[in-house]
């Protein structure tokens, strides 16, 4: 079965800043786009902020199977009328993954329903640890991996307590941070993974680009609905006891 994946990103900083645009010369959702796009059976668009209804009309949106979200300087941007939709569209089964700094993007920040916030410092370097192997996002990825130029991210991140941790990442100065994480949120899935600084060639790396392929294999719905109900029920005719007296 197609899994129709959605890659949105800002792409705000590959367009006004050189240094970006030379590590992502097509934009990050056109890297991510690449990668993702080798699986047969992955139906892979992108969108940006700057496409007409910031790339996510109600056709895209609610053809989406998966949404992949990129942002940093302009979550502001995004009208709060979009990040409604896209909640409601993740309680009906949407799969969610946010990216890096996706951590302080509207529609993460609703879909948890806390600051988000954390510390963070530029151009240090990250060891990532798979603490959860059984898990089906860490399949074929090595108990952990280096990942020479990073933005720390550092505890306490301001998160609910996750489902599951797959990730945790260990920086040169010492600090901790659940890099991977996994919450039930309705009837979607959604995952928030910590690399991915927009300076750094980090989704040039193998075991990203694998971390990022199996999350969207694991937040693809088990089950879609059209609408949220709530739904007033008569009492069935027979008791699970035995026929009503
Ligand atoms: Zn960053």
């Amino acid at each position: 079965m197609m899994i129709n994946v959605t890659i949105w990103n800002e792409g705000r900083h590959e367009k006004e800043d050189a240094e970006v645009g030379a590590v992502y010369p097509k934009g990050i959702h056109n890297c991510i786009a690449e990668f993702l796009g080798t699986n047969e059976d992955l139906n892979i668009r992108t969108a940006v902020l700057d496409d007409a209804d910031n790339g996510l009309p109600e056709d895209v949106l609610e053809s989406t199977d998966v949404l992949l979200w990129w942002g940093h300087m302009a979550h502001e941007c995004v009208p709060d009328e979009l990040v409604e939709k896209i909640y409601n569209r993740v309680m009906r089964g949407m799969g969610f993954i946010a990216l890096h700094s996706a951590h302080f993007s509207k529609a993460f920040k609703r879909l948890m329903g806390t600051t988000c916030s954390l510390k963070w410092r530029d151009g240090d370097r990250e060891r990532l640890w798979c603490i959860s192997p059984g898990h089906p996002i860490a399949k074929g990825i090595p108990e952990s991996f280096i990942i020479p130029v990073e933005e720390m991210y550092g505890e306490r991140f301001d998160i609910p307590t996750p489902d599951e941790i797959v990730f945790m990442g260990w920086f040169k100065g010492g600090e901790v941070f659940r890099s991977g994480c996994c919450w039930n949120r309705g009837l979607g899935k959604v995952f928030y993974f910590q690399p991915g600084h927009e300076c750094n060639p980090t989704y040039h790396i193998p075991e990203v680009q694998r971390i990022i392929t199996n999350a969207v294999y694991w937040a693809a719905p088990e089950k879609v609905v059209d609408e949220i109900e709530c739904p007033w029920v008569p009492a069935p005719e027979e008791s699970y006891d035995g026929p009503n007296k």
